[in-house]
């Protein structure tokens, strides 16, 4: 809920409806229709972003903290400053973000025992740094593992920390890694990231590995959907997320992926594969990543300078580079994106995918994963501070705040309440 300037720029407006309407508007989670006409836009939409749960299903902190060790989250940094990343604990309550999921991200490397192992080790360093949040935060952030923890935590004015896997490579070949990672909070799984691994097919690699999933993927999303995981298709290829369709017995999501109609790329999803998430009863998740979201020709220097780093940056991800020669990377795409910023496309350009989305698939289907720190970001949108930017987006085009209060996590929860009741249902048959 709220906090900050931003409550207090909305308190006038927020006790002149309770004036009117009493607290329950506030904080029901099933808005009713308000009346807000009287109101300036603006101000509504502030309204209605504190009314509702926000949930943002893909923030990339970890890795952020993995090259910059310094990185506090507790303390505000400047939008936009060097080193600032997008999202911390003080900015996410200034930007009105009730939850968000972090992203356990592992780069793809090598199908071997060693890669395994390391990736396993990193994922749990990565689940530590997070669990360690609200031991340092206690007041401001707590961990969450249902719907109902995030709704509960909103009442108490805390933001709720999820944990989503990114890439299931750190399972290695152990189907009972899926339920450690569960146990130590994980409660989602990207099955691939920009490869393919050993659970399937990658929207992003050279060639197919597998034609869909693997064996052991086929394995892993009947645990996950036994455990009351939810399966995450963002970045699979197109034949993995098929073979996951016909497979799995609950809703998928996709936590961070936007529409292919509008900008042709392998990550994002084509309108036959939004149908099938609308019939499956999953959710799509919005990703802000500018280039899923609209082509735009950069300063040639820029794409000059980039190529340049292209091969230490293949050398990266194959973990052939020491933490020195990272960070030395990392320095240089600094300097170019310094001399030569990214031209990014603007939140309405992310919002006309929304739009297309919910004509597609209607609008108990689509939600927010921002990707920041993760690649995501617009030109008006720059970090977790910025979301009230979406809402009045959203108002400006017809939304309604019922219609508001789905996109934001409405629909997410929900798909993760059906994730939920259908592990139950699947353990008590296999008890009986
Ligand atoms: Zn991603």
């Amino acid at each position: 809920m709220a906090s900050g300037v931003l409550l207090r720029r909305v308190l006038p407006f927020i006790l002149a409806v309770m004036a009117t309407w009493g607290w329950q508007i506030v904080y029901a989670h099933d808005l009713p229709p308000i009346d807000l006409s009287s109101t300036l836009t603006s101000s509504r939409a502030e309204l209605i972003h504190q009314a509702v749960l926000t949930i943002d299903s893909h923030i990339d902190w970890p890795i952020r903290q993995s090259v910059n060790p310094e990185f506090d989250p507790g303390v505000g940094h400047e939008t936009g400053a060097s080193g600032s990343g997008q999202w911390d604990l003080v900015r996410m309550a200034s930007g009105g973000l009730d939850g968000v999921f972090i992203s356990i991200f592992t780069p793809q490397r090598q199908l071997t025992e060693e890669g395994y192992a390391e990736a396993n080790t990193l994922a749990n360093q990565m689940i530590d740094w997070t669990k360690q949040l609200p031991v340092d935060y206690p007041d401001q952030v707590a961990i969450a593992l249902t719907p109902e923890d995030a709704y509960r935590l909103e009442q108490q004015g805390k933001r709720a920390i999820f944990l989503g896997m990114e890439n299931g490579y750190p399972l290695g070949a152990d189907i009972q890694a899926v339920q450690t990672f569960y146990d130590r909070g994980v409660r989602y799984i990207t099955l691939t990231h920009s490869k393919n691994n050993q659970l399937g097919d990658s929207s992003t690699d050279d060639q197919q590995l597998w034609q869909g999933l693997s064996p052991f993927g086929e394995t892993v999303v009947h645990e996950m959907n036994r455990l009351g995981m939810m399966v995450d298709i963002s970045h699979v290829h197109d034949d993995t997320f098929w073979h996951v369709i016909r497979l799995t017995q609950a809703p998928v999501i996709a936590s961070h992926s936007s529409a292919r109609t509008l900008r042709d790329v392998p990550r994002n999803m084509d309108d036959n594969m939004l149908r099938a998430i609308q019939e499956n009863g999953g959710v799509v998740q919005l990703c802000l990543l500018g280039d899923y979201i609209k082509e735009i020709d950069q300063d040639p220097r820029r794409e000059t300078a980039l190529a340049a780093l292209s091969d230490q940056q293949a050398a990266w991800l194959r973990g052939d580079l020491s933490e020195a020669e990272v960070a030395e990377l990392l320095n240089q795409y600094r300097a170019i994106n310094t001399q030569y910023p990214e031209i990014k496309p603007t939140l309405a350009d992310a919002i006309d995918h929304l739009d297309h989305m919910v004509a597609v698939m209607g609008i108990d289907h689509v939600g927010i994963g921002s990707d920041f720190d993760g690649g995501g970001g617009l030109s008006d949108l720059k970090d977790v501070s910025q979301m009230p930017n979406i809402t009045q987006e959203l108002l400006a085009r017809g939304y309604t705040p019922d219609d508001i209060r789905k996109i934001w996590g409405g629909n997410l929860m929900r798909v993760f309440n059906q994730v939920i009741d259908i592990a139950e249902q699947i353990q008590t048959e296999a008890e009986s």
